[in-house]
């Protein structure tokens, strides 16, 4: 056994994992999954995601790189520009930054709701509880009342005046499916998602290339930061944003280091 599966099979909090480990993140990483599916809140399907997020970061070297950078200004400015917008919650957002969506929604005056691809009311339920432990006083995703066209029953459902209503929507982790069909709604979408070559970025108005676990907290820095900015400066923001070369850059440096 390697360091590496010693350190992770031992712990039990996440506190015991050394800060100055050499793979910190990502066993911070695998470790709150592991957590979120012994609460109920992960779908062990979770589990694979977070592999292959993991091994695409590996490559991405474990930082930010500029134009997730970008991304995460540009999409913060039309987060705030938006007239309703929303922050999408599943199992593994859920388990890996409760608080950090929370800090998010309220920097960006933004909605929370759960939105799970296998969906229980159960696991509805222990995510909203979750998020309100870690401090969102107003969860949606539970009325389900509204479907989002060209998808099946259950991975069409949505709040009617939560994600069908909103005009700017955050889809971290999402399943490409739904991400197409969120687009043909519309909507402007924000995806994180470190697989560059994932339908879900491909699809999406502003694709950040990050974990999660960095990309949230940056997107609420250039939140505050851009607290006071007008409408024309937010519009520029938006505009200057490249998508395709954001997808390029990514994939540059998982394919070559560039
Ligand atoms: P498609 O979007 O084409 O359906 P997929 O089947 O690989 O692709 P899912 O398993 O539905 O996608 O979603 C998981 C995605 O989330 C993967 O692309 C993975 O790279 C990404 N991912 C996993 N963990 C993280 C993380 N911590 N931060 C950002 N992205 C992550």
């Amino acid at each position: 056994m390697s360091d590496y599966d010693t350190v992770s099979a031992d712990v039990e909090h996440e506190e015991e994992i050394p800060a100055d480990h050499p793979r910190y993140q990502d066993l911070l990483t695998r470790h709150r999954i592991e957590t979120g599916i012994e609460k109920g809140i992960t779908h062990l399907q979770g589990m694979h995601a977070e592999g292959r997020g993991s091994a695409f970061d590996y490559l991405l070297g474990e930082e930010t790189i500029p134009s997730a950078d970008g991304a995460e200004r540009a999409a913060a400015a039309h987060l705030l520009l938006a007239d309703q917008p929303v922050l999408s919650i599943n199992g593994n957002v859920a388990a890996l930054v409760p608080e950090e969506m929370v800090d998010l929604a309220s920097a960006v005056d933004a909605d929370l709701e759960v939105n799970l691809f296998n969906r229980t009311p159960e696991r509805v339920e222990a995510i909203a509880e979750h998020l309100r432990e870690h401090g969102a006083d107003e969860v949606k995703g539970l009325t389900a009342d509204a479907r989002i066209p060209k998808l099946d029953h259950q991975r069409a459902k949505v709040d009617a005046d939560g994600i069908h209503a909103a005009d700017v929507v955050l889809v971290p982790l999402e399943d490409g499916d739904r991400a197409e069909a969120l687009q043909e709604m519309d909507k402007t979408e924000i995806v994180i998602d470190l697989n560059p070559l994932s339908r879900s970025p491909q699809v999406a108005a502003v694709p950040i290339v990050d974990n999660i676990i960095r990309a949230v907290p940056n997107m609420t820095e250039h939140a505050r930061d851009l607290a006071d900015a007008d409408e024309a400066e937010l519009r520029s923001i938006v505009d200057e944003f490249d998508r395709e070369q954001a997808l390029e850059d990514a994939e540059a440096r998982i394919r070559n280091g560039l």
